[in-house]
Parts: structure tokens; sequence; C-alpha cells
């Protein structure tokens, strides 16, 4: 009876306290852990589980007020479970410390998901969030979506990086930027989209009384705006503690890391410490044991954080070791490897290969306008001018390599749509674009012929003729029933998927609105460029290599000097912009036009929308006998594909609509780990 009377007292005052005081502070961790579900993967509807990700508690904590840190960055792999300190820092702040925040996304669509997949979800599942957020109706402007929720005490703005309106309007307290490798540079002159939303927090600078989190994967090395926050701050690496001696270590790929290069892989580590052998099973233990130790600490740097697989509860070592191999020596494989399972920048060559070498290693075979054997795709674009359209027309097996079947300039006028209709030397370079690709049929080495499985259309100039081209003659793939046509547009920026996610344009010539729209596919040409130059350095059978190696880049003896000149016409430069440094493509001094190589860009762009990075070797086998190619010639084709059957890890994301595709990858990682581990 007085034990009951005892409590009964402290309900009483503890609600008496609550009428008049803050609301009761916890930190966000321990917030996060009585309050917060998973919003989706495979544990999805659970209880947020913090032992899982133990490293995501500091940097969140970091985020909440009675923490004196301003700001964080975090530069991960994209296995490692920190979308949910978003989610957590956003649910904590809304519950225990209203304000006016804002979250930043690379893209409309990544605003979206985020809205959709994390957040709503999240709000929805926590008892002590649903009853505070109120949804406000979503606003369009400028053709993008703005989603804002409010609660008592503030709101929550979810901006977009391109978008330099949004960012610049209100001051707020909390600003989380996801996914910043993906921002532009430069908003259309008007600055750093980072910069530009920094600005909106000066209010709060004398106070002190502000909170920032940068998180991202990187990019590339020197372009990469999540490894230059990583570096301004102390750069806190999770370190565990060997099981042998004691000692603090982090978990690297590197020497230390070790597996057998064929299936199974058996991976292990070697503790650097005492040289201890430390097993896949032993891991996870480990990493639940491990702490943050600064690795640059100094005065006035801020907590920087950079955690990459190997250090990953959700990915198995064995996984790591698949990737690394199946990545091999192929720059864009080894980017995502290096982007996505160790969350590090990549650093791509940026001097053009020599174009003399590429025209003295010209093959006689095959012959200008045939299909070669291992060419299984094949696609074409064109390069419009203000008079004129460059084409190349270009053939490509399964491991990436690459023949020219045909390349030429369509001399004409590009004033007015083309027609498959109009005679072929007809006076309109679209018209003769058109017959001369997907009007035509190409001989393969079987005895039969091929068509083009995609054109695509420069649409940066004379844009309005282009759509109506596109439109006029949008044609649906005999195979997949998708469009063959693609009016593209060129993008900057090392982010960038390979081919985006289109926009619609409904409007024709004269303004007016038309029912059939024609679709413009954004192409990411930065990346896609460093994987094209690294290709074009690789020697083959010409240069005496044992076999022409993955990607490897072949060429006719009917190519003449001009076409190399403008293959070979850019190089990767380092500008300094507003004080930074920046990795460019730029055209070099001695040449002038660069039309082929956008043309080959386009091509690779198509590819990837082909299904080149993601299609398994039975993909591939199917589309080879639809193809006509004996079935004695297809195990020649895979060579990529590894020992236990399965192809290859480490390109799953490339070409998804958002570029890296965390959400995938981690979807993918976590139903593996469950299968293989039971639910932990
Ligand atoms: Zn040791």
């Amino acid at each position: 009876m007085m034990q009951f009377r005892r409590d009964a007292f402290l309900v009483v005052a503890e609600a008496a306290l609550s009428v008049v005081a803050r609301p009761i502070q916890i930190a966000p961790s321990a917030w996060a852990s009585a309050n917060l579900i998973v919003p989706d993967g495979p544990r999805a509807g659970l209880a947020y589980d913090m032992s899982l990700t133990p490293y995501v508690a500091e940097p969140l904590d970091k985020l909440g007020p009675d923490s004196a840190e301003n700001e964080i960055a975090v530069m991960k792999a994209a296995q490692t479970g920190f979308t949910i300190m978003l989610i957590a820092a956003l649910g904590h702040m809304i519950d225990r410390a209203p304000c006016r925040a804002m979250v930043i996304q690379p893209t409309d669509n990544a605003v979206s998901k985020f809205n959709r997949d994390k957040l709503d979800p999240a709000i929805r599942g926590s008892d002590a969030l649903k009853k505070k957020v109120a949804v406000q109706a979503s606003r369009s402007s400028q053709g993008s979506t703005t989603y804002s929720k409010r609660y008592p005490g503030g709101s929550l703005t979810l901006a977009i990086a391109t978008s330099a309106a949004d960012l610049r309007s209100d001051t707020i307290r909390m600003m989380l930027r996801d996914e910043i490798d993906e921002y532009p540079d430069d908003l259309d002159g008007q600055g750093d989209p980072l910069e530009i939303s920094d600005g909106r927090q000066i209010s709060f600078l004398a106070s002190g009384d502000w909170k920032r989190a940068d998180v991202s994967t990187p990019t590339i090395k020197g372009g990469s705006k999540i490894e230059r926050r990583y570096e301004a701050g102390d750069q806190r690496r999770w370190h565990v503690r060997c099981p042998a001696c004691g000692d603090a270590f982090v978990f690297e790929f590197g020497p230390n890391f070790r597996f057998e290069p064929t299936f199974p892989h058996k991976a292990y580590y070697v503790a650097p410490c005492c040289g201890s052998v430390i097993e896949n099973h032993q891991k996870l233990d480990l990493i639940r044991g491990g702490r943050w130790i600064a690795t640059a600490p100094r005065p006035g740097a801020f907590p920087s954080y950079h955690l990459d697989a190997l250090s990953s509860p959700f990915v198995p070592w064995d996984e790591i070791a698949k990737a690394s191999i199946a990545a091999g020596d192929d720059p864009a494989r080894l980017k995502t490897f290096w982007n996505l399972w160790l969350g590090l920048p990549y650093e791509f060559k940026g001097d053009a290969p020599d174009h003399v070498r590429l025209l003295e290693r010209r093959e006689d075979a095959p012959p200008r306008g045939h299909v070669p054997p291992k060419g299984l795709l094949l696609v074409a674009a064109g390069d419009v001018q203000m008079r004129g359209i460059w084409v190349e027309i270009l053939a490509i097996a399964p491991d990436r390599q690459t023949w020219v079947v045909d390349a030429f300039y369509c001399d004409g006028s590009t004033e007015a749509p083309g027609s498959l209709s109009d005679p072929p030397d007809s006076g309109n370079a679209f018209s003769q674009l058109l017959a001369k690709t997907i009007g035509r049929e190409f001989p393969d080495a079987w005895g039969g012929v091929r068509r083009i499985d995609a054109l695509a259309i420069d649409s940066g100039y004379r844009s309005h003729v282009v759509y109506a081209t596109v439109r006029a003659c949008q044609r649906q793939h005999p195979m997949s029933g998708e469009d063959m046509l693609f009016a593209v547009d060129g993008r900057d920026g090392w982010g960038k998927p390979p081919i985006g996610t289109p926009s619609l344009v409904d409007i024709d010539l004269s303004g007016r609105k038309v029912k059939k729209g024609c679709k413009i596919w954004p192409v990411g040409t930065w990346s896609l460029k460093g994987a094209f130059y690294a290709d074009l350095r690789k020697d083959g059978l010409r240069a005496g290599a044992e076999v022409d190696p993955e990607g490897y880049c072949h060429f006719g003896t009917w190519l003449d000097e001009t076409y190399f000149r403008q293959l070979t016409a850019e190089y990767l430069a380092e500008e300094t912009y507003r004080g930074r440094a920046h990795k460019v493509w730029k055209l070099r001094a001695s040449e002038r036009d660069n039309h082929f190589l956008d043309c080959r860009i386009y091509n690779l762009a198509l590819a990837e929308y082909l299904g080149l990075s993601k299609s398994t070797p039975a993909e591939w086998a199917k589309l080879a006998k639809e193809r006509g190619m004996p079935a004695s010639e297809t195990p020649d084709l895979f060579r990529r594909s590894l020992a236990d059957g399965t192809s290859t890890p480490a390109v799953v994301d490339m070409g998804d609509d958002e570029g890296w595709d965390v959400d995938e990858q981690l979807k993918r990682l976590g139903a593996l780990n469950a299968a293989r581990f039971g639910q932990r």
C-alpha cells in the first residue's frame, strides 16, 4: 500500500513538471531505442536496435541539444545503416527539442523516396511522433515537389539541392544534408548549394544554437564533397579491440584483409598489432565493442566519421572479397567498389590517351557496318550541331568490350524535325540520322542481320526539333517493349548516374501542349568519361596482351584521324573554383571538336540503360540465343562471372535512378545476411 502511494506521488509530480518544463531530455540514441521503428528494409516494422549499428549512436547524439558540437560529417559505405541516423535525429528533434529543420536531398526523386520510404513510415510507426506531426499538403514549385511537416514548436522542410529558392529562404536551426556528393557544384552561377544552405544558419552562429550534418557516400578523389568535409573534421574511425592482445585497430581493406581468390573466399582479418587471426564470425562482437577514435584531432576540428563495409554488421567479409574480385581492374567497377563498399573516393586518371597510339592499333575485322560476334548490344548516338549531326554506332559485349560499327557525319539542316519516310539523301540531317541508324540493317557474324537496340539524340542543342523528331518516330524496342529513341541531355557532376530518371516535355514547336510528350533522359557524363578513358588506355592482343581485356575498345582500319582526335579531345583538369579544388572535364587546347566523344558517352549510357552492368549470365545467354549466337560460343561471353555462378555484385547499382542506390544495396545485403546468420 505504501509502495503504491509512493508511485502515485511520483506520477503526479512528473505530470505537474511536464506542464511547466521542457520535455524531459534524453539523448537521441536513447530516444531512438525507445521510440523508433525501422521504416524499411528487411527489419521494417521492428523496433530500432541500436546495438546492430553501435557506431551510429555517437554521431547521432552530437545532433541532440545536449551536445556542444554544431556540425558533423559522415563519409560512409552504402551498407552501413546511417540513413536511420537522420531519421532518428529528426524524430528526437520533433519529440524533444522542436525547431525549424531542413533535410536536403540531391534530387526531386530522392526527396520523394526519403519521405515515402523512410520518414513517413517512421512517423506513422512511432506513437510519440504520429500525434505531433501534421502533414502539410505538398506544394509544387518549378516542376518539383516540396514537402513540409508541422509540429508543435517548429516545422520541417524537405528541400532539393538543385533549387536555390528552396535553399535560400527562412533560417533553420537543424540542417541535415544527405548524399551531398550528388549535389551540383554550382547552381546556375548562384553558387555552391552547400554554401547557399550554410547561409540559412548564420543567425544562429552567435548563440551557437545550430546543428548540421553532412552525410554521403563519396564519388571521386579531388571532386568529392564529403571527402572535403571529412578532412575538415577530426576524422574518426571505428576502432575495435584485438581479442588477443587488447590493442585498438580499424578493420581496413588492405594487406590485413585476406581471402581466397576463388569461391569459397574464406575471408579473415589479421590483427595488425599481434598477427592473430580474426574470423568473420568474430567480427560482429568486435564491432559491437568498438569505439570512435579521432585520427586527426586538432583544435577547432568538428567530429567527422568514416565507416566502410568491413565494419558493417550487414556485410559478411566474403561478400567484400567477392565484390573486390568482381571489380578486378575495371575502373567503372572499381569506382563503385571504392565508393559503395569502402566508402572512399576513387581516383580516375584524367589524361586522355594518345590518339596516334589508338590509330596504330586499328583492326581489319569486322568490316565497317558489320556487327562482331560478341556484340550483343547495338546502339547509336547522334550529336546535333547548328548544321549536321555526328553519329557513332557501337556494338558492345557483356564484358564491356566495344566495337565501332560505324561513325559518320550527316550533313544537312537541323532546323526541322526528321522523318523515317524521307529519302535517305534528304537535306534534313535528322532524316538522314534515322535512315542510317534505326532504318538500317547490319549484317552480323552468324549470317543474320541486326537492328539498332536504341538511338540517343543529344537534345542540348535544337532541343525542340529533337523532341519533335523523337515524338514523331517513337518506336518500341522489339524485345523490351520500351521506347528505343532517347532524347538525351548531358549533365555535369560526379554523383550523377549514367542515365537518370527522365522528365517529360509535352510542348511542341509552336508552344502547344501535345498528347504524347517526349522524355528527356539525363546522362551523367563525367563518370562515364572517366571509365571510358581508362578503357581506352587498356592494352589488348594487338599490344601483346594475352587477351583483349574487359572494356577493351576496338577500332576498324576505316576510322580516320578526325575520329580519334575527337574521341580523345578532353582531359580531367583540376580547377579552383570559389577557393576549392574541383575536377572537371575540359577540351584540350589543341582540339576544337569532341562530337564523337559525346556520341560515345551517350552510347555507353544507352548500354547501361539496356542492362550492360546489371544483366546476369542467364539473361545474357537468353539474349545471345535470341540474337542467333550459336550455343557453342556463349561460354566465352562470361569470363566475368564468378566461381559460384553469380554475376558481378560490385555493379548492382550502376545505372539506377538515384545513382548509387543505397536502399537497394541495403535491402539486398540485409536479406542475404538474414539468410546467412539468422535475424539478429
Ligand atoms: Zn593484437
